[in-house]
């Protein structure tokens, strides 16, 4: 019988569509032992779980792995196994559910400590387990710790990590890492005291401090577009860049999370972090090389040229919002003070915009504009480079507008990138118009980028930080937030709500910019 080396099908497929040429298998993850602190959670269930299932499922989790789940409620490990495998039944992707050979072999890797965060016992008996681990699965004395847990319980395990040796130093046998969720801190304050609690038990390279939009794949492309194409450095600067615009807008409003956001607010929530983080890729300098910290130095020094505002002036470059009852997809919703945990009189604002300056030799004079809002119109992430006007007008009817150029980076939902221009209108009049070049992810590539968590997870276990943000980042970002949190929080906001859910936001957004990109 003749032999067959043919390859499956979607091996095939990727060799012969041409779109997908360069796609690769991502570099399978160091074998370890992965602990997640909340795996009763909302996060675990829907966020990380399914990550690395899909990690085990597209061949990228390593042989030598396990999984275990340290929380309050109660499951032993039967219970968890069968508590993961619905979860999965619900949040897996579609094609991904677990069953057959593959769940059978990844299910006992599973496993779980009912456990108060505050019994040194409990974190005792977790080492216990990882050395089973250890000997059982060949997780090679990786350990890899997740805090996936309400920010108020992180210095606590921290510290218990220390006392019962399962900090780095006491692990001479393989790597210890920590993944701590965001919000690092609710304030600058508080950052650094988190701060000091980490120092004292983990080195820098040790600590993964996550910021899922920085996974995602058009986050990524930032830096591509920009440093691997000739033609977009040259005008990428005061000279020819009028403004930038970065919007980061939900649809939903806080769902169940009410008290969690009446201690965030938008600006704390989104602004610090994400929306921070997607302006340090615009406009950092190229670094030398793509190692993790020549790109983290970069993004340092954008967040070093910003100077924060004085408390003055914070009225002037910012505007915040707070929505009000309306219709969202054709259904009457709720006011944001009408949601469950809410306080009826709430002054947290659920809409946030800035005006930021960048303080260096490329950006001087440019305005950033950032904002972010929940119960907006449309669910939308996007960055909008502006080019400025041109200089002489010589083509269109007087009655035609001739826009600036603008390119739009698209994040989420839909990812890709487009270019505004302007083109004469065909017929015998030299109309001019707006026209777009529209690149899309999914028809460029033939390829939907895999989800932001899937990537870190994956990264934190290679030992890629490249993707993580780095604490004086994080501290830069805060100082330059806090004189805005500073006032918001001690100057109520009587207009409140000043927005209609499903709307465009509120009048004092326009009032800063009056031409955001329509939501
Ligand atoms: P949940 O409240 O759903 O879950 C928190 C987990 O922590 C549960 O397993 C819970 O255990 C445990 N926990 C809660 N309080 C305590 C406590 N006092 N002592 C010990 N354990 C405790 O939160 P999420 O999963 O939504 O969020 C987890 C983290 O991820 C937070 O820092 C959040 O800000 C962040 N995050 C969440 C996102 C999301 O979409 N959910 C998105 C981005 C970040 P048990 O219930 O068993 O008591």
């Amino acid at each position: 019988m003749l032999e067959t080396t043919a390859s499956p099908p979607s091996q095939n497929a990727e060799r012969t569509n041409p779109l997908r040429a360069g796609i690769e298998s991502d570099r399978i993850a160091d074998p370890c032992s992965i602990v997640f602190f909340g795996a009763s959670g909302d996060l675990f269930k829907r966020m990380l779980l399914p990550a690395i299932w899909t990690l085990r499922t597209r061949g990228i989790l390593p042989a030598g792995f396990a999984l275990v789940g340290f929380a309050r409620t109660k499951f032993s490990d039967d219970e968890f196994r069968e508590y993961c495998k619905s979860q999965l039944d619900e949040f897996a992707p579609e094609g991904m559910k677990p069953q057959g050979e593959l769940w059978e072999k990844f299910a006992p890797c599973l496993s779980y400590i009912t456990a108060d965060f505050k019994q040194l016992g409990h974190f005792q008996q977790l080492r216990k387990r990882l050395d089973e681990n250890d000997k059982a699965f060949g997780t090679a004395s990786n350990r890899l710790f997740y805090l996936a847990t309400p920010p108020s319980v992180f210095p606590g395990i921290i510290d218990m990590l220390r006392r019962a040796n399962l900090d780095p130093r006491s692990n001479e046998r393989g790597w210890t890492r920590i993944v701590i969720e965001k919000p690092f801190g609710i304030d600058l304050e508080s950052s650094r005291a988190l701060q000091k609690t980490v120092e004292r038990v983990f080195g820098e390279h040790d600590v993964y401090r996550i910021d899922h939009y920085l996974g995602k794949e058009p986050v990524q492309d930032i830096m591509a577009l920009r440093f691997a194409n000739t033609i977009f450095e040259p005008i990428w600067n005061r000279n020819y860049v009028q403004s930038v615009q970065i919007t980061s807008a939900e649809k939903i409003g806080i769902e169940d999370r009410g008290s969690y956001y009446e201690n965030a607010g938008a600006l704390r929530d989104m602004i610090q972090n994400h929306v921070l983080n997607l302006l340090a890729l615009v406009a950092m300098e190229p670094p030398a090389s793509s190692e993790a910290d020549a790109i983290r130095n970069e993004k340092f020094k954008v967040f070093s040229a910003i100077a924060p505002p004085r408390h003055d002036d914070v009225m002037a470059m910012s505007a915040r919002g707070q929505y009000g009852p309306g219709i969202v997809d054709g259904e009457k919703v709720p006011g944001y003070r009408q949601e469950q945990g809410v306080a009826p009189q709430s002054n947290t604002e659920t809409f946030a915009a800035l005006r930021i300056g960048i303080d260096n030799w490329r950006w001087a004079g440019v305005p950033f504009y950032l904002r972010s809002g929940k119960r907006l119109a449309k669910k939308i992430s996007e960055i909008v480079v502006t080019f400025k006007p041109i200089p002489h007008r010589l083509y269109g009817e007087s009655t035609d507008a001739i826009e600036p150029n603008m390119l739009v980076i698209k994040i989420e939902p839909d990812e890709g990138i487009a270019l505004r221009w302007e083109a004469k209108v065909p017929g015998p009049k030299s109309h001019i118009r707006s026209v777009f070049m529209d690149f899309n992810y999914g028809t460029g590539f033939g390829f939907h980028s895999p989800p932001a968590y899937e990537r870190l997870l994956a990264d934190a276990m290679r030992g890629d930080q490249t993707l993580f943000t780095r604490w004086d980042a994080v501290e830069l970002a805060w100082e330059i937030i806090a004189p805005v949190l500073d006032v918001w929080q001690n100057t109520k906001d009587f207009s409140f709500p000043n927005y209609a859910a499903g709307s465009q936001g509120p009048e004092t957004g326009f009032r800063l910019l009056h031409d955001w990109r329509r939501l």
